[in-house]
């Protein structure tokens, strides 16, 4: 059995472009929380009312609730997964290990990429409505703007890209991620990789590390 992937990086340093690619050619299971409160919000559920204003000001939704919404939407006796976005801090390293993969075999890799640059890259984000693809207007601009190339659908930007909300989340993210590297360090299942690299060589790399 493949190994479980824990993707660990700032927001907009292409973790849910990696994770897409794994589906797609390694047949993973894709789990961002992220998409899994976003999709709460959209179905104005009372847990989407509760985290709606949170996520706008790009702070983090406490650790019970994303918990529990991570343990209710996998199932690791079945299935290989790409843990995305989760965990944020020590705290949820620690239940990721006792609660969800308890004796899984799970490796993390961390995105290492140049914090300053992500800001541009996050406001500049479109994502497809239908099908989910990640443009980016300064880098993977759709051929027709607004339109996806893959489907045609509208692309739209999610709410906290914009600038301040992006200040804030890579904040949290610089004052939240040294405990949760070490956590994986010390039990040795931490791998690093260049994530400024382009896409492809990216990809490269994560498959290696499915493969050792
Ligand atoms: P993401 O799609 O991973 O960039 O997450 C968007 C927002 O969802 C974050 O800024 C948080 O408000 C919330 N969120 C996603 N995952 C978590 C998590 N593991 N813990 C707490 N909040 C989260």
């Amino acid at each position: 059995m493949k190994p479980q992937l824990i993707l660990l990086g700032a927001p907009g340093s292409g973790k849910g472009t990696q994770a897409a690619r794994l589906v797609a050619e390694l047949h993973y299971n894709h789990i961002s929380t992220g998409d899994l409160l976003r999709k709460e919000i959209k179905s104005e559920s009372e847990l989407g009312k509760k985290v709606q204003g949170i996520m706008n000001s790009g702070k983090l939704v406490d650790d019970n609730t994303v918990l529990e919404l991570l343990n209710a939407n996998c199932d690791l006796s079945q299935n290989a997964y790409i843990f995305d976005g989760f965990p944020r801090n020590h705290d949820q390293a620690k239940a990721l290990d006792e609660v969800v993969l308890k004796k899984s075999k799970s490796r993390a890799v961390y995105f290492n990429i140049d914090l300053e640059k992500l800001a541009a890259r996050l406001t500049n984000r479109r994502t497809c409505s239908g099908c989910g693809e990640i443009f980016n207007l300064l880098s993977k601009a759709p051929a027709k703007e607004g339109v996806c190339d893959l489907c045609g659908k509208s692309l739209t930007q999610r709410k906290d890209d914009n600038e301040e909300t992006v200040k804030t989340r890579l904040q949290v993210f610089k004052e939240t991620i040294d405990p949760v590297l070490a956590h994986y360090e010390e039990s040795g299942r931490l791998a690093r990789i260049d994530a400024s690299q382009n896409p492809d060589d990216v990809f490269a790399a994560l498959k290696g590390l499915t493969e050792e």
